[in-house]
């Protein structure tokens, strides 16, 4: 992104494996534009997650040229290598720090991605860092348990309901029912992903063979 874009001062940051994106993180990150009154949301596709024992993680270059397709005709949404090109595992506190350097120390993230993500945060890298970093946007399908996010926000926070609300919110999405394992389990399988995932997207995954 160019020098203008540091004015931005509430930023989305959809953090993802995103393997494959699909319509669900779309609409995700266009409801949180709106409900959040974001300036931008940037999709860092994951480089080497540190969580995944996945056999059909498609490459970082893949899945980061899928995100550029789905992406590229919405000009409030932005794709960083940020995580695809850092040697080593993607911590995402490597990438917070790296995005308030280049937005500077004022500039709001809101950093979203599914709820069950966030559940696992305490085990993540440097958790109370982050914590003071961001805001978090936990997304969930409808009819989603909160139960144990509720008691993760009590743990994080000692108890502080309050302060705990003020930095974790969810947000409900009735698309994200789609998800990457069925579309490459329908890959597999040859079944149709149309209408899952953009057109450009399930080219780009038959063109070059994806998830076979
Ligand atoms: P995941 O465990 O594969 O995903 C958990 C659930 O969240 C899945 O249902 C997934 O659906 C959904 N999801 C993932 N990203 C989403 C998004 N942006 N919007 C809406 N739903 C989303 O999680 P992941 O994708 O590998 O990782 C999520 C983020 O957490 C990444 O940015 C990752 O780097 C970060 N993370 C960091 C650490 C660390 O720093 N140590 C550890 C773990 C995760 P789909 O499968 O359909 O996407």
């Amino acid at each position: 992104m160019g020098k203008e874009d540091r004015q931005y001062k509430k930023i989305g940051v959809m953090g993802g494996t995103f393997n494959p994106i699909h319509h669900g993180h779309l609409v995700t990150a266009q409801e949180a534009l709106s409900q959040f009154k974001l300036d931008v949301v940037i999709f860092i596709p994951t480089g080497n997650p540190p969580h995944k024992v996945e056999n059909r993680l498609a490459s970082a270059e893949d899945r980061y040229i899928m995100t550029v397709i789905a992406t590229s005709s919405n000009r409030d949404f932005f794709v960083s290598r940020i995580e695809v090109d850092r040697k080593g595992k993607s911590y995402t506190i490597d990438t917070l720090r790296m995005l308030k350097k280049i937005y500077g120390k004022d500039a709001l993230l809101y950093f979203i991605t599914g709820a069950d993500a966030i559940l696992e945060i305490l085990t993540w890298k440097n958790t109370e860092e982050i914590v003071t970093l961001c805001n978090f946007i936990a997304a969930t399908r409808p009819g989603y348990d909160l139960t144990r996010l509720e008691e993760l926000k009590s743990k994080l926070f000692n108890n502080d309901i309050e302060a705990a609300n003020e930095k974790i919110f969810v947000m409900e999405i009735p698309a994200l029912s789609i998800s990457s394992t069925d579309i490459r389990n329908r890959v597999k399988n040859n079944r149709p992903i149309d209408y899952l995932v953009p057109e450009g997207v399930s080219n780009y995954i038959l063109k070059n063979g994806l998830y076979k």
